[in-house]
């Protein structure tokens, strides 16, 4: 089992943990609902953020010349972070022996925790160790600082890393609407950052969605995105992974497997297309009415409407997030579409 601690005084600040892969909506935004939204990690799991996260942060205009790419960032942001590396995530009900500090507690957030920096402070010799984040329209969260916390035990913790075929049995995706007919914020988030990567890996040609219920997640955006003014030789999108038919489009929307953060290995020339595995399990699997037993793919033509009569919104902060690390972005006709989201500040997206 994995169990992180307090680099000063030793005390364990975790239950037993297995690592995951970083959610695509882990800093998601959604909306200003009531109160914030379920915790981003499953129970006894654990994920690692590899770049810099949180304050401080540093302007875009104060960068040297170059220094943003250094960074792996492609296109302006308002500002970077300049915070540690390795920032460990934790559902809130995996914490142990950490208390939230109220003199540590900033006042940007609005009814919750926004989590600017380390509100959290360790029990035993009151070192700030991590930063409680449950402010409304935000997934819960707790993420332990690398400056003051550490592995103090490492092994394969309470979940087991399943391989393919497993997923699909165990772990069947999430529905498209939340219970108030809405698109489920995941679907926003992970649409968003697929579609980063799609138009990315487009290249700026034409793309072609045989398939009505991908088509009906990225047309009407990618008609508003890129219009009819792209022209060239039309590039297919199909999905592709665990249990498909091998893919035989241009582009494929291929899996990121939810522990371990890989995609789905294709053949080349066929180009991948990060989706998050509970949308992808979804749309490749999910029938109405269930089929008993094994999921067994049936036509895609044959099937309704994920979300009868409203568009997928993508989430604007997320899609621009993921597109500024891309270093295709800096294309002319990419980098207009991203530069859309300049008089917000990046923080939010016409689509
Ligand atoms: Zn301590
Ligand atoms: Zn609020």
């Amino acid at each position: 089992m994995t169990v992180l601690g307090c680099r000063t005084c030793g005390a364990a600040l975790t239950a037993p943990v297995s690592r995951v892969a970083l959610p695509v909506h882990t800093r998601q935004k959604y909306h200003n609902g009531p109160g914030s939204l379920d915790p981003v990690l499953e129970p006894g799991t654990y994920a690692v953020d590899p770049l810099p996260s949180g304050s401080p942060w540093r302007r875009w205009a104060d960068l040297e010349a170059g220094e943003a790419e250094e960074h792996g960032w492609y296109a302006p942001r308002f500002s970077i972070s300049d915070g540690p590396a390795g920032q460990v995530l934790l559902a809130p009900g995996d914490v142990r022996g950490a208390v939230i500090d109220p003199s540590l507690v900033g006042d940007s957030a609005c009814c919750g925790l926004g989590g600017g920096k380390p509100n959290m402070v360790c029990v035993t010799c009151g070192t700030p160790v991590a930063t409680r984040i449950d402010d409304c329209g935000r997934w819960q969260a707790v993420w332990l600082d690398p400056r003051t916390t550490s592995v103090i035990e490492i092994g394969p913790g309470p979940h087991p890393t399943l391989d393919w075929t497993d997923l699909i049995d165990q772990r069947p995706g999430i529905p498209p609407s939340t219970p108030d007919g809405n698109w489920h914020p995941i679907w926003e988030a992970a649409a968003a950052s697929a579609l980063a990567h799609l138009l990315a890996a487009s290249g700026g040609d034409p793309i072609l969605i045989p398939d009505h219920r991908v088509a009906e997640i990225f047309r009407p955006t990618l008609d508003r995105l890129v219009g009819p003014a792209s022209t060239g030789p039309e590039r297919a999108l199909f999905l592709a992974g665990p249990g498909l038919a091998a893919a035989d489009g241009d582009l494929a929307l291929v899996p990121e497997h939810p522990q371990t953060g890989e995609l789905w290995p294709l053949a080349r020339p066929v180009k991948p297309v990060p989706l998050a595995w509970d949308v992808w399990a979804h749309l490749a699997f999910h029938r109405d009415p269930k089929p008993v037993g094994r999921p067994v793919p049936i036509l895609p033509e044959a099937l309704p409407a994920l979300l009868p009569g409203s568009r997928l919104k993508p989430d604007g902060q997320i899609f621009l997030s993921v597109l500024s690390r891309l270093p295709k972005v800096k294309q002319l006709w990419l980098r207009a579409i991203y530069d859309r989201g300049r008089p917000y500040n990046y923080s939010y997206y016409p689509f």
